[in-house]
């Protein structure tokens, strides 16, 4: 597949960019259902590693770029019935036969915004989960954050119960940029929020960045960077600002065009993919090591991101709460995604499943390989070993034409992205994708 340099796709369109998953979400669907309660009910994989995801969705405020399924209006009884459900939901998990006597390895709290609880109601799901589904043993407990809903006590209840890893939503640190993009937070809050997580202890700390917020510009950037370095956070996670469907800025671009124009502010991809090179480059010479094309980390042998790196080399993971994916026994799962639906399910004693696809070995092979190659390289061993397939023969043709225009070098050890594309290599990753997988919308 060529991938064009041309000038209309380097606007940034209406649509996703960034892949998270294989084969793409459009084609799960609910016929797929009776895939996913037979790989619940089937024993595990020997040396499966399983996961847990919560979803957290709740928020004070709609970001403007957002369409992830959350809500800004509930209130404290609200939260309740939602928690109360999300139990639920992980007492009926732990009974199937998936489960398999394992441990958790991971446990990721996401969102939304799990920091819009308040420590009492932590406190009270947390306990309750452990006592469910304990995870004494999971190498890795994440919490996303939004900062101005933390408070030194908070953090304190946190640590106290075992999160490892807390993930600071900060996308940006100038005032003017967080308001017109619709974010809940201003930049001392960010200060305040980072102090307390380091005087709680905390020593797995990530800054998330957007490039290319609306309003960046070359100035504000640096300074973004230079503060982030400042703060000298163990993992720096940088997204570049994508206008998905259904987010407000996409219902606006809607009534002038379906490319961005210079009166929506979002910055083309070249502009984006320069302000991700800059503070990659920044970060290096600041000591830190790129980890993938998103992340870099102050010291890649004691840093680790576990969640990552599991979902990427085909681990489980139980995907719970309103909308959530997950992943058990070959099988791609996602929750029904209306909240009306999530708890009346659970009333019910009834798992929430709302679509589902089976993943061929075919497809497995291609999805831990394009999320692998966000690492930067491809290991031709780690594929024969678990899939018995040579990836550079059975996908000669692809490497070779991304290889012959420059976006990765071939050895025999495996694939290395060249540094241009490392810096868009989710637009590289349809090149592998099934015949019948490329043309459709990707969501
Ligand atoms: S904080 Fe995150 S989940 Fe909440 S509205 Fe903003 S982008 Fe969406």
């Amino acid at each position: 597949m060529q991938i064009a340099e041309g000038t209309q796709q380097e606007k940034t369109g209406l649509g996703n960019y960034f892949i998270a998953n294989y084969p793409p979400f459009s084609f799960w669907n609910a016929n797929h259902l009776a895939a996913a309660y037979e790989a619940m009910q089937s024993p595990p994989k020997p040396g499966t590693p399983l996961g847990l995801y919560l979803h957290i969705p709740f928020c004070r405020k709609r970001c403007k770029f957002c369409y992830f399924r959350v809500y800004t209006d509930k209130n404290a009884r609200d939260v309740e019935s939602y928690l109360n459900a999300l139990i639920k939901e992980v007492e009926l998990l732990a009974k199937q036969p998936i489960v398999g006597g394992r441990q958790l390895d991971y446990v990721y709290f996401g969102g939304g915004t799990p920091s819009y609880l308040s420590a009492t109601q932590l406190r009270g799901l947390m306990e309750r989960l452990k006592q469910i589904l304990p995870w004494d043993a999971a190498r890795e407990v994440t919490f996303e954050c939004e900062p101005g809903t933390l408070q030194l006590h908070k953090l304190q209840t946190l640590k106290e119960l075992g999160v490892t890893r807390l993930s600071l939503g900060i996308e940006n640190f100038s005032d003017a940029i967080l308001e017109s993009n619709g974010r809940a937070h201003l930049s001392a809050e960010i200060y305040r929020a980072f102090g307390w997580a380091r005087e709680t202890g905390f020593q797995q700390i990530n800054i998330d960045l957007i490039a290319g917020m609306v309003g960046e510009t070359w100035d504000n950037w640096k300074e973004c960077i230079a503060k982030t370095i400042e703060l000298g956070p163990e993992s720096v996670t940088i997204y570049q600002m994508e206008l998905p469907y259904n987010t407000v800025f996409s219902k606006e671009l809607h009534v002038i065009g379906q490319e961005s124009t210079p009166s929506s502010g979002v910055a083309d991809w070249p502009t984006k993919r320069a302000w991700v090179d800059y503070a990659f480059t920044e970060f290096r010479n600041a000591g830190y090591d790129q980890s993938s094309a998103y992340t870099v980390v102050k010291n890649k042998a004691q840093t680790q991101f576990v969640y990552r790196d599991a979902l990427w080399h085909g681990a489980d993971m139980f995907g719970t709460g309103v909308a959530s994916f997950g992943h058990v026994n070959g099988v791609h799962i996602q929750n029904v995604d209306t909240w009306e639906k999530y708890l009346e399910k659970l009333e019910q004693n009834e798992l929430p499943l709302g679509r589902a696809l089976p993943v061929n070995s075919r497809e497995q092979l291609i999805r831990e390989m394009i999320l692998q190659l966000k690492t930067g390289s491809l290991e031709r061993k780690y594929f024969q070993m678990k899939f018995g397939e040579d990836i550079l023969e059975v996908f000669r043709d692809g490497y070779q034409s991304l290889a012959n225009d420059g976006w990765l070098t071939l050895h025999a050890d495996g694939v290395t992205l060249t540094p241009k594309g490392f810096l868009q290599v989710d637009r590289l990753l349809p090149t592998f994708f099934e015949e019948r997988h490329r043309s459709s919308r990707y969501t």
